[in-house]
């Protein structure tokens, strides 16, 4: 593997002799303070998945007030800008979430307590939103030359489903992206670069109903619902790689003494493996067909019941090796700031969509100490939070390459192939 031969250490090591890279770790350490605010400015601009418009226009001024360049707001409303490297280097992208899982009316007005700073979405994802401005303005400060262009902004949709609909957009409409970094709260020694996929259906059996006692006889959506349950529920799934399902909400019915005309369950399944998953889906969707048709064969009828699967959420997994140049980049980084390194399991992030096309991608941890995620209890507690942005820092650098320092780590990919799938 060609990756193998990279020296990191010793380009991490280059980096952090130069000058200018200790002038920008020493500016982030000072930023800090002034790096929550921001955090708490943005969190406080509410935005439901969907509806991260206003976020993003705010967002966007503050890139450009950095200097960042050619800023554009897509057709799905994600938000990114070009720092152009020297040239012929690779192209990084680094971003984070403008959407948060709470509904428009939420109070999201911060309130510090015990050194605490307390609000809906201030760790998911306002710190990963205020970390990528610190990196911005600490190369602006700098004025480092990266020799690859770094490609920085923030995606929509990353949330629920939102299905990851901005990052999904983003590789779907440019293919000149070399690696990907996404930033969520986390702390800073802490790496994820596997993604669970995942795929959600809603299913709804449909047949002519009527009195329970009339009509006895009539096929019964919600019998054939709980024929699908019964199937499902005793399916056996691999525990390696982590493979799971779970049918989440049922609802269907008039009366108890009515045959219903509707059932319907929401279905969600999950793996860390592409292939485990689609194999999961195919069994899942045969059982919850096999369940109408032994419905209506036990009536005595043919296609009274009918059944719709419909897919609502797709998140694709994947999987790339630990010693891939982009995840030992970041452990590298991590352990140089004096930590030990973790690489988390797998989980759904922006990093999902790349890492399933095959392209260089990490998760990492922005700093700081976080809790009460998704819930109206989220916190955040900014201590030594700088540690966070200086890792991304020194990530970037090392992987774009420094110009007459380091040589770029992230590996340019031939750019001729464009067949992506469907992202
Ligand atoms: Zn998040």
């Amino acid at each position: 593997m060609k990756e193998a031969h990279l020296d990191i250490r010793g380009s991490i090591t280059r980096l952090l002799e130069e000058e200018a890279v200790q002038k920008g770790l020493s500016f982030i350490k000072a930023d800090n303070d002034r790096t929550t605010e921001e955090q708490i400015e943005l969190t406080e601009i509410e935005a439901p998945t969907f509806q991260e418009q206003v976020r993003g226009n705010v967002y966007k001024a503050k890139l450009e007030e950095v200097g960042i360049k050619d800023i554009t707001i897509d057709e799905v409303g994600n938000v990114f800008g070009t720092r152009k490297g020297k040239g012929d280097g690779p192209a990084l992208v680094l971003c984070a979430h403008l959407d948060t899982v709470f509904p428009s009316g939420t109070d999201v007005k911060a309130k510090w307590r015990d050194g605490k700073v307390f609000a809906p979405g201030i760790a998911d994802d306002g710190r990963g939103l205020a970390v990528v401005l610190a990196i911005a303005k600490a190369l602006q400060h700098t004025e480092i030359e990266t020799a690859g262009d770094l490609i920085i902004g923030a995606t929509v949709g990353e949330e629920g489903l939102g299905d990851l609909r901005g990052v999904k957009h983003l590789f779907s409409s440019r293919h000149d992206i070399d690696g990907f970094i996404s930033v969520e709260p986390g702390e800073p020694e802490r790496t994820t670069y596997l993604g669970t996929g995942s795929k959600r259906y809603e299913v709804t059996y449909e047949g002519p109903g009527g009195h329970s006692f009339g009509a006895f006889g009539t096929a019964n959506p919600i019998h054939a619902l709980g024929k699908a349950i019964a199937k499902i529920s005793t399916l056996s799934v691999p525990a390696e790689p982590k493979t799971t399902y779970n049918v989440g909400i049922i609802h269907g019915g008039t009366s108890i003494n009515t045959i219903s005309e509707t059932a319907t369950m929401f279905v969600d399944m999950r793996s860390n493996s592409q292939e485990e998953l689609q194999k999961l889906e195919s069994t899942v969707l045969r059982m919850i067909q096999q369940a109408a048709d032994e419905e209506n064969a036990f009536r005595g009828k043919s296609n009274e019941i009918t059944v719709t699967s419909k897919l609502v959420g797709d998140r694709p997994a994947g999987s790339q090796s630990s010693e891939s140049a982009i995840v030992q980049v970041a452990q590298e980084t991590t352990a140089a700031l004096g930590f030990t390194p973790v690489l988390d399991s797998a989980s759904s992030t922006d990093s999902n969509v790349p890492i399933h096309l095959g392209i260089p991608a990490v998760t990492l941890g922005g700093g700081g100490k976080a809790g009460g995620f998704h819930t109206l209890q989220e916190y955040y507690d900014p201590t030594d939070a700088y540690i966070g942005v200086q890792k991304v820092f020194l990530t970037v650098l090392a992987l774009l390459g420094c110009a007459g320092v380091t040589e770029p780590l992230l590996e340019k990919r031939e750019k001729a192939v464009t067949s992506h799938g469907t992202y």
